[in-house]
């Protein structure tokens, strides 16, 4: 696997990639035009990662709310944080946010 790096006030922060979706701009060169975000889960030694264009979640996830007809209160906690931008959708620090992968796995076969 691929590794990835941040560097964040001097403290580096290590991914080792287990799928990247991003692919350099076209016109400036840099991945996702720097909109790049990251999923990851940890083991003992690693934080494996999936590397993605940082708009894609928004784009799917407010697409997904505007033809729903799902109650507000019954949508996933992923889903719901995202519609009242709190959360892990309010998440800039790149030590990272916790989500609960069942939660996040709801979102997922919903989406
Ligand atoms: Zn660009």
């Amino acid at each position: 696997m691929d590794s990835y790096q941040i560097n964040v006030d001097g403290k580096e922060h290590n991914f080792l990639v287990f799928k990247r979706l991003t692919e350099p701009c076209h016109q400036c060169g840099v991945e996702a035009c720097g909109k790049e975000d990251i999923l990851w889960y940890e083991t003992a030694e690693d934080k494996v990662s999936l590397v993605y264009d940082g708009s894609t979640i928004d784009i799917v996830v407010e697409s997904f709310l505007s033809y729903t007809d799902i109650e507000k209160s019954e949508l996933p906690v992923f889903i719901s944080d995202w519609n009242m931008g709190k959360g892990w959708s309010d998440c800039w620090v790149y030590q990272g946010y916790s989500l609960d992968v069942g939660d996040l796995h709801c979102a997922i076969a919903m989406l």
